[in-house]
């Protein structure tokens, strides 16, 4: 067994309703707003946009010598923002102009870290991107790129910014995307503002740790837990690994109710799944049990996450113990929804989304700054789907079409999910896992072998992430 790390408190993934307290007025000078755009601007008519009623048409334009443009200012650059972004960007009127706010300097193609998590070596396969205005944008582009820069309060009709563009702190616009979706217990995610070594280290010292684990126990039995016991079980066929899942099966097969405008609900998932999943962890030695949750308050244990230095008794709900020396925290996400708190927290549902409409409108009261021109899509909305990295693309480009046809006049068409968003595919390693498909009035069908051999590839990434990619510097794909 290895040294004793450092442990990191678990906590209860209850969203935090806690305000964003970042004030840093960093004079840091913005490599976006020096580079010049020979954009010429058209002017609108009013009758433009006849149906955004609710979004302030004339703003207050900032700064001597700027162009006129009206912002279309997107908060988040990973699958949501950019999907949204790359929608929207070839049929926007000259009129407008879209600013991308980023606030890490890369974004990573999440379904690979349950591997870069286990296997020493894959933290260093190209998953990530840089984000930067010829990362996203062609070249000429009179859109921009801020990164890193994040958004640090919401207002009517504006944002304030960690660092300055266009010598200004605040970014005025028409209207503005919420894409800033959801932080999961570390190290699952990288840090708000972590750079890339910090990412890497993170990543290397989670495999060295799960490395010199004897027992590892994985809190929370949904995709990124079960993926992370098949990786582990593949590399180290001797180690015990334990799920604890709360449902009656692996992912959420039980029906919780459906999803409401005050409370996101994720719809279930086929038991035919948790049914596949479940046999070929047991195959493997996996012990898995149900309907019980690990004891956060009880016991000299203390909740602690990572490498514990000892093997410790971890109490469950139940009256069990299960005894290990690595507690992997995978207790689900935690939508990043700190800034509509602040601003508003009656926009959010009770468990912590941003309440949006079938436009992915901000659903808040007449009087808020949240009403009219905000909206919100991916892991920090209460959109009807799992979230998941496929839903979240999808959201992005209805919700460009949505905009592009209110800055039309035209009358926008609701978005509802697709049959595909129920589609699955569940890995264990690199040789196992499942895959259902869902079929109209069947239901959930076990999907061929290979979509699971084709995820496990590369997990997607040249075709859900690099293919997003459409700036002039070419970036070097997952290798
Ligand atoms: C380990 C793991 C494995 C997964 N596997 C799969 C899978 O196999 N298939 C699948 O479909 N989905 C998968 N998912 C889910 C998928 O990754 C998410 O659903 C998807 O990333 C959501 O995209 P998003 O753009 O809404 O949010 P995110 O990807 O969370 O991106 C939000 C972005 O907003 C930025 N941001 C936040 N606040 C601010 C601010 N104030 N200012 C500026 N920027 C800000 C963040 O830095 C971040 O880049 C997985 C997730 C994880 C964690």
């Amino acid at each position: 067994m290895g040294p004793p790390s450092p442990n990191t408190p678990l906590t209860p993934s209850t969203p935090s309703s806690a305000a964003s307290t970042s004030t840093s007025t960093s004079m840091v000078p913005s490599t976006a707003a020096s580079s010049a755009s020979t954009t010429t601007v058209t002017t609108l008519t009013t009758s433009a946009f006849a149906s955004a009623t609710t979004v302030n048409t004339t703003p207050r334009w900032q700064g001597v010598g700027f162009k006129k443009w009206k912002n279309i200012v997107v908060i988040g650059a990973s699958v949501a923002g950019h999907s949204f972004v790359n929608a929207l960007q070839h049929n926007l009127p000259m009129s407008h102009r879209i600013i991308l706010i980023e606030r890490n300097e890369f974004v990573q193609h999440a379904p690979i870290v349950v591997r870069a998590l286990v296997v020493p070596g894959w933290e260093s396969k190209n998953f990530t991107a840089p984000v930067a205005q010829d990362t996203i944008f062609p070249a000429n582009s009179r859109h921009r790129v801020l990164c890193p820069n994040s958004v640090v309060a919401l207002k009517r009709n504006h944002v304030w910014l960690e660092h300055e563009f266009e010598g200004e702190l605040e970014i005025e616009f028409e209207r503005c995307i919420i894409a800033t979706g959801a932080q999961s217990p570390a190290p699952i995610r990288p840090a708000p503002g972590a750079s890339m070594a910090d990412w890497m280290a993170g990543l290397r010292k989670t495999q060295n740790d799960i490395k010199h684990a004897e027992s590892v126990l994985i809190v929370g039995g949904g995709s990124v837990g079960i993926e992370v016991a098949g990786e582990i079980n593949e590399t180290y066929p001797r180690k015990k690994v334990t799920i604890v899942h709360w449902d009656v099966g692996l992912l959420h097969p039980s029906d919780s109710g459906g999803n409401t405008k005050h409370t996101y609900v994720p719809p279930k998932t086929s038991s035919k799944l948790s049914a596949a999943l479940q046999k070929q962890l047991a195959e493997r030695g996996v012990d898995i049990i149900l309907c019980d949750r690990v004891d956060l308050s009880a016991g000299a244990w203390g909740g602690s996450a990572g490498l514990l230095g000892e093997m410790t008794a971890i109490p469950l709900v139940s009256g069990k113990t299960v005894h290990a020396d690595y507690v992997f925290n995978s207790t689900g996400n935690r939508p990043n929804a700190s800034l509509v708190a602040q601003a508003d927290p009656d926009a959010l549902t009770t468990n912590g989304y941003i309440s949006v409409d079938d436009t992915f409108r901000v659903q808040a009261a007449p009087r808020s700054p949240m009403t009219g021109a905000y909206y919100a899509i991916g892991d920090c909305a209460n959109s009807p789907s799992w979230k998941t990295g496929v839903a979240a693309a999808a959201e992005g480009q209805a919700l460009a079409a949505i905009i592009d046809a209110q800055i039309r006049g035209n009358k926008p068409r609701p978005y509802a999910p697709s049959r595909g968003m129920r589609d699955s595919t569940v890995l264990l390693g690199s040789k196992g896992g499942a895959a259902v498909l869902r079929i109209p009035w069947i239901g959930s069908i076990r999907a061929p072998d290979f979509i699971v051999e084709g995820k496990s590839q590369d997990f997607w990434a040249g075709k859900n992430f690099f293919s997003r990619f459409h700036g002039t510097r070419r970036i070097p794909s997952f290798a």
